[in-house]
């Protein structure tokens, strides 16, 4: 159970003042759901801003505070379209002030026409405009305040603003408890470290590095903690050794020798089953490296040894491509193969349940489905999962409890994880890695293209569509707001479309997920040609015939990103192409990350690297953490407080495995603040 010393801060939002059920949503959109999730919600940056007198004496990019007088208030044209307010400066100069949302019925109230107000907010362009998008105070008296104030910018979404979110905040910081220190005194001391208290006022208050530095660590901590623990129990338990005699395995057709690194991965996994406690096993490689005849060859080992495996897949699009490629590689084996994912209701459904219970199905996939409270299993050896990155620990434990005995587990992931992190990630992990690609894969070709070539690109991708091939175009997240992202996808499809008509689709993040299967699925038949997607096509989709990928604006993306969807292409016999479009001007780190993208295609270099320049790009805290299971810590702070986070779990555990002592107590707090209390739980179990 949760310490009680913790409740303040996992009351729900709505006992703040001011929290009703309409901006419940946009708080809950931000993962804000406790008043622990408000406290940790940390500034990206900090804002000074300058007042100025006209327009005329600031630039785009600048933060500004000045006065304007509305002039005009345009309603958008369609309903996706943002609401504008024309206003003056006091020489006659025009801008924007533009609202998306609902954040449009406050610019009704606040900004009458023909009334002076002072504006602080981010100047920018649309078109030939100067704008400020979502001002960030909109105030009637002279304001020469709001200049010399430097103020924390946090993250928004739709329906929320700065002022609103800086007030939760700060009822949430009145509330805070105080906590016993988990860390030890003698680290405090040599790093300067506040208290957890202080340390979370002070992040909200300006650039305090050790305050945040702090705040990272307890995550670090926590996570390192609790993957031990999690260790500690697996190899405490008894699972069932599984032997196979290879009769299964011998009547396998592959139509392919296995490579050097599938067989070492075979022979490591085969190691683990034949062993009492269950394997926790991860398999790595990079995308194409062949990790799914290796899940095969582990079911088939569990079957050999008389048991039943499941295979877990993030996705139903990828559940079902997995079905269709396991299932006839294994026909000849004559093992059962089903799939069960949310879509099978009914008669198919009960079918598939009586087979597990009866045993007649040896092997199960599907998505998070197949582990439901009411999917019981006659005899479950292993677990593979796929993606492993998109589940939690939470939920693999979940699945652990599914078979008589803890079944053993694989999990496997194409995305390249630097060592470091490897450790934050799957530190409960032993780590088998594909880094061997099968042969006559012929490299992807990646080119950099100014996007002022875009005429040239769409020739291009014409040509390409009509030799029977497929592509994708991703557009970038670029904006703070992400109905701008959304709008210039749009646009781009639009002027897509122009061109290619209904051999276009898009694919973006806002859609349901059905509607998103839908048009992927249209995609993966080859109905449609071209798919305009957001990052949504990032995770395993296999199309062989996509063998062009254009990235737009690619300076934005990371390295990790890049190298994940130049992958979706080269999966097939024809020689695959990679567009990366660049805008005119580009960092350095920019530059330097797409020269190495045309350099290399081994995704643990670039991991590496990427890790490298990110970290030196980084301020503050800036949460780029991305694929990693941290919300505190950024990918610098990781590098540098992870492995003395990991030491200092690792002496606690030394000294205190079943955490006992006044300092164990406090470190049961810990896990229970990062939620990470599965460890917890597992020492109480066990
Ligand atoms: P991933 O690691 O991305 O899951 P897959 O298992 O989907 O990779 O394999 C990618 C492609 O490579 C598949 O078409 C698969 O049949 C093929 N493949 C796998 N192993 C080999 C091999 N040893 N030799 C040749 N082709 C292989
Ligand atoms: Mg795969």
């Amino acid at each position: 159970m949760r310490p009680d010393i913790l409740n303040p801060l996992f009351a729900e939002t709505d006992t703040l003042d001011g929290v009703g059920p309409k901006l419940r949503r946009p708080l809950e959109k931000l993962g804000l759901i406790r008043l622990r999730d408000i406290a940790y919600h940390l500034p990206d940056r900090f804002v000074t801003r300058r007042a100025v007198e006209s327009l005329d004496k600031t630039s785009e990019g600048e933060q500004i505070v000045l006065a304007l007088t509305p002039t005009e208030h345009r309603a958008p044209r369609n309903n996706r379209g943002p609401y504008r307010v024309l206003a003056q400066d006091s020489i006659g100069n025009i801008c924007a002030l533009t609202f998306f949302g609902r954040a449009s019925y406050t610019a009704k109230k606040q900004l009458p026409v023909g009334e002076k107000r002072w504006v602080a907010g981010k100047l920018d362009r649309f078109g030939d405009m100067l704008q400020i998008v979502h001002p960030d105070h909109i105030e009637k008296e002279s304001s020469a305040s709001l200049a010399q104030l430097t103020e924390p910018v946090y993250p928004l979404s739709e329906g929320l603003t700065q002022p609103r979110i800086s007030g939760l905040i700060e009822q949430a910081l009145a509330r805070l408890p105080e906590l016993p220190e988990w860390i030890e005194q003698s680290q405090l001391d040599k790093e300067e470290w506040p208290d957890w208290h202080d340390a979370l006022h002070l992040s909200h208050k300006s650039e305090h590095a050790r305050a945040r530095d702090r705040l990272a660590y307890d995550e670090l901590l926590a996570n390192s903690l609790a993957l031990m623990l999690v260790r500690a129990d697996n190899r405490s338990r008894r699972g069932q050794p599984l032997k196979g005699d290879g009769q299964i395995r011998a009547k396998l057709e592959l139509p392919f020798p296995l490579t050097g690194a599938q067989k070492r991965s075979i022979a490591e996994i085969e190691g683990d089953l034949v062993q009492e406690a269950p394997m926790l096993r991860l398999l790595q490689g990079d995308v194409g490296a062949g990790k799914t005849v290796v899940a095969l060859e582990a079911m088939l080992i569990a079957n050999e040894a008389g048991k039943q495996a499941a295979l877990l897949a993030p996705t139903e699009i990828l559940a079902r491509q997995h079905y269709e490629t396991i299932r006839s590689m294994a026909a000849p084996t004559g093992v059962e193969v089903a799939i069960l994912t949310g879509r099978d209701k009914g008669k198919a459904r009960e079918s598939i349940l009586m087979g597990l219970m009866d045993g007649s199905i040896d092997i199960l996939i599907g998505t998070h489905a197949i582990f439901q409270e009411s999917v019981n299993y006659r005899d479950l050896g292993l677990v593979v999962i796929d993606e492993q990155h998109r589940f939690g620990v939470e939920q693999r434990l979940r699945l652990a409890g599914k078979g008589r005995q803890t079944p053993h587990t694989l999990a496997m992931t194409a995305t390249p994880i630097p060592r470091t992190l490897s450790l934050a990630q799957y530190g409960e992990m032993d780590v088998s890695r594909l880094d061997e690609m099968p042969p006559g894969r012929k490299p992807i070709i990646t080119r950099v293209m100014s996007m002022e070539r875009m005429g040239e690109i769409v020739d291009g991708i014409s040509r390409h569509l009509e030799t029977g091939q497929q592509a994708f175009w991703v557009c970038p997240m670029v904006h703070e707001n992400e109905k701008l992202d959304l709008a210039a996808a749009e646009d781009r499809f639009a002027a897509l479309r122009e061109r290619f008509g209904d051999r276009v689709v898009l694919v973006h993040g806002q859609m349901k997920p059905e509607e998103k299967d839908a048009a992927m699925e249209r995609f993966v038949k080859g109905e449609v040609k071209l798919m305009v997607a957001t990052t949504v096509i990032e995770v395993g989709v296999d199309v062989p015939n996509a063998t062009l990928v254009v990235i737009e604006q690619a300076e934005h993306f990371g390295l990790a990103q890049l190298h994940q969807l130049r992958g979706r292409v080269g999966r097939g016999s024809e020689q695959a192409v990679c567009l990366l479009l660049r805008s005119e001007h580009l960092s350095e780190t920019a530059r330097r990350r797409l020269a190495l993208m045309r350099e290399t295609q081994d995704g643990f270099r670039i991991a590496e690297e990427d890790l490298e320049l990110r970290g030196g790009g980084e301020l503050l805290g800036t949460r780029q953490s991305g694929d990693t299971p941290f919300h505190i810590a950024s990918l610098e702070q990781i590098t540098r407080l992870l492995p003395a986070a990991h030491a200092d779990a690792r002496l606690l555990m030394e000294r205190d495995g079943g955490l006992a002592s006044e300092r164990g107590q406090a470190a049961r707090v810990l896990l229970y603040l990062f939620e990470r209390d599965w460890g917890v739980q597992l020492l109480r179990g066990g």
